[in-house]
């Protein structure tokens, strides 16, 4: 909620187009367990405020006319929500903190963290040090890496996520919604008249578990057409123009996971002063302006301003978690990611 609130205001407060678009999002039940599902998706929203709503098969096919009806039960309609443009996001928000006065430094790597009395003191980049009171290590597949520069263990995996991009495909148009099949694995929305096909496949990968290569900076991995086939199958299976669509591009990059599926967020006990906003699960542009709207005002408090017990970073205790644990745990959280599960108001 507090991201599709700032991304909706970032063209006018920034001057930069994020790409955000509002088109709203349709998650679908192919089977009566997951309509209930949906029911109690939908309760414990509404408890949170957010206008969401359960709409029959026809309706769905009216907002997404692509899609079957084969097996199609009914579907959870989010009017608020939508897709940004990860790329221009990240130049709205920089443009955003540099007017109100913050220094971007790019190309700069920290290869050491000062830690004096208990807290941080200051930071080393490769061009010389730097001082400061507060560190976030928001640092993706490498917070591990960050996080032993000052001797705190942050299990984040990186697991390999791939998606698809098709070309233009006739009935999809530039607000068609976002689209979810949970039972099928797979999530659908819109890029230049043609459709992102991703999903979460039941035997995905970790990679780089034995440390990430220096040079891996905007970089992807090759993608896996194997791996990706059993998605593929379930995505055709509920929008069928797609078995003749052509394939642009199979994007493979790898995501940080968590043992939990949870984030790993706030200040390290050991340490004073060095945050952590990582371990995002693919969730990382959804949640990127709540998240830093809720680091912003944990570091100026001295504390986050609601209950992130779930979260927090200390919660694997101060070595993190024993590395191929983390690395299992984390497998299974992410093959699992779009498995039935019971909606309970934490
Ligand atoms: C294929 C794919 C599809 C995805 N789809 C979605 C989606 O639909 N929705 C969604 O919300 N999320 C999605 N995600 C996840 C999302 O992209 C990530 O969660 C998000 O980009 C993470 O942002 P971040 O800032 O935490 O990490 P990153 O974007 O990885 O940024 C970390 C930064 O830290 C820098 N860094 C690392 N080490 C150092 C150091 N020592 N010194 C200085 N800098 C350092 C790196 O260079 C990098 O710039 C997807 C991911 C993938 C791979």
């Amino acid at each position: 909620m507090m991201s599709v609130e700032l991304y909706r205001r970032l063209r006018d407060e920034t001057g930069r187009d994020p790409g955000w678009k509002g088109v709203g999002s349709l998650r679908v039940a192919s089977g009566p367990a997951r309509l209930r599902e949906l029911q109690d998706r939908e309760r414990w929203a509404r408890r949170f405020g957010l206008d969401v709503g359960l709409i029959s098969a026809r309706e769905a096919r009216e907002r997404f006319p692509l899609m079957t009806d084969a097996s199609l039960e009914g579907a959870l309609w989010l009017p608020s929500d939508g897709h940004v443009d990860p790329a221009g996001l990240a130049t709205a928000l920089t443009d955003g903190a540099r007017a109100r006065g913050a220094k971007v430094l790019t190309g700069a790597r920290i290869v050491a963290i000062t830690v004096g009395g208990g807290r941080v003191r200051g930071v080393v980049v490769d061009s010389g040090p730097i001082a400061c009171e507060v560190v976030v290590n928001a640092a993706g597949i490498w917070a591990a890496e960050v996080g032993r520069m000052v001797g705190i263990g942050i299990p984040v995996v990186p697991i390999a996520h791939q998606y698809l991009v098709t070309g233009p495909i006739d009935g999809v148009w530039r607000d068609v919604p976002v689209l979810r099949d949970p039972d099928r694995l797979v999530y659908f929305r819109e890029e230049v008249g043609g459709l992102v096909v991703g999903g979460f496949e039941r035997r995905p990968v970790a990679w780089g578990l034995d440390g990430i290569p220096a040079d891996f900076t905007h970089r992807l991995l090759p993608p896996d057409w194997e791996r990706f086939a059993p998605l593929m199958e379930g995505a055709v299976a509920r929008i069928p123009a797609l078995a003749t669509a052509k394939a642009i591009r199979l994007v493979n990059g790898p995501e940080a996971y968590t043992p939990d599926g949870e984030f790993i967020l706030g200040e390290a006990t050991k340490v004073g002063g060095f945050f952590v906003a990582a371990g995002f699960c693919a969730h990382g542009i959804a949640g990127a302006g709540g998240v830093g709207k809720v680091i912003a005002a944990w570091i100026l408090d001295g504390h986050p301003p609601m209950d992130l017990r779930r979260m927090d970073v200390g919660r694997f205790g101060p070595a993190g978690r024993e590395p191929a644990r983390a690395a299992a745990d984390a497998i299974r959280v992410y093959a699992t990611y779009y498995d039935l599960r019971e909606v309970t108001a934490r």
